[in-house]
């Protein structure tokens, strides 16, 4: 039995979390940890994730939680991020790190804390979004430079970050497929006279409406033709699933900084 602490235990993920382990016979939510300001801190966890009492508290406990479990699953806030790293590592256990939006400094503490423990990082959990990654860096790299790269992203009105860490892998994915540094060639959204496009710009462009999940489209154009590759996600269970299956993955595994092309078995 692995078990696992939930941190962000409230939130959207948090609770897909919560209702998605129970169709995980060898895992366990042993400790569901929210910030000390969460007003649900203090209810039990399955009901605040509508599947029923699961005798586990929403509290702000974040070292009893570490201590209680094998492996952490972080969906909470950027600026919480280094914190759980710094726990877990103190104590050797395994963290999974779904949220987005990391800052250099925060980036930094996840590749201090892969020398201690070992840590899944990837913006975007689900099987096909990864998927989606392998197939645009291909594409990227069949197609080359005639073809003019622009990605669009598309989230609910409540997503904190923008463009999203997919949006922004997909990028760094179309770059490597042709070889370029996507730092030097991306554009984010366009506005005024910004003169012609040029050749090799990558384009990423963010919607936020609604309720609308994840929405990811690639899009390859040339003159004559396009191709779009494109990944929607309709539940959160999408994500959630592939957090808990890379909690199953990494447990016991060597320190380091992993990704989900690693827990399901996508690299080359
Ligand atoms: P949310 O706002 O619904 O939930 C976040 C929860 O974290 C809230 O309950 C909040 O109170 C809690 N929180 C904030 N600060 C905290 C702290 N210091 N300690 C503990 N808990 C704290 O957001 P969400 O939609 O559940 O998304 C959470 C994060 O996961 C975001 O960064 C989002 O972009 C990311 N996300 C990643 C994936 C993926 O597949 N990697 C998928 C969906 C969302």
């Amino acid at each position: 039995m692995i078990r696992i602490a939930i941190v962000g235990a409230a939130g959207r993920m948090g609770q897909a979390l919560v209702r998605c382990s129970r169709m995980m016979p060898d895992l366990q939510v042993v400790a569901a940890v929210d910030a000390a300001t969460c007003p649900l801190c203090g209810k039990d966890a399955g009901l605040i994730a509508g599947v029923g009492d699961i005798g586990i508290t929403i509290s702000h406990d974040l070292p009893a939680a570490v201590k209680a479990a094998d492996v952490l699953i972080d969906f909470s806030f950027h600026e919480n991020v280094p914190l759980t790293i710094k726990l877990a590592a103190e104590q050797r256990k395994a963290v999974i790190i779904g949220t987005t939006g990391l800052n250099p400094d925060e980036r930094a503490a996840v590749d201090q804390g892969a020398r201690m423990i070992p840590i899944v990082w990837a913006p975007n959990m689900s099987l096909g979004v990864n998927m989606l990654f392998s197939l645009v860096q291909q594409a990227a790299k069949a197609l080359g430079l005639d073809y003019d790269v622009e990605i669009t992203e598309a989230h609910h009105r409540y997503k904190k970050d923008a463009p999203s860490g997919t949006a922004l892998r997909l990028g760094e994915n179309v770059a490597e497929g042709r070889g370029q540094n996507f730092r030097d060639v991306a554009i984010y959204g366009r506005e005024g006279l910004g003169g012609e496009r040029p050749r090799g710009q990558i384009g990423i462009h963010a919607l936020r409406a609604a309720d609308i999940i994840g929405d990811h489209t690639v899009l390859f154009a040339t003159d004559g033709e396009r191709v779009e590759i494109s990944h929607r996600a309709t539940s959160r269970d999408a994500f959630a699933k592939g957090a808990l299956r890379a909690a199953q993955w990494a447990g016991g595994r060597a320190p380091g900084l992993y990704d989900m092309q690693d827990v399901l078995g996508l690299k080359k």
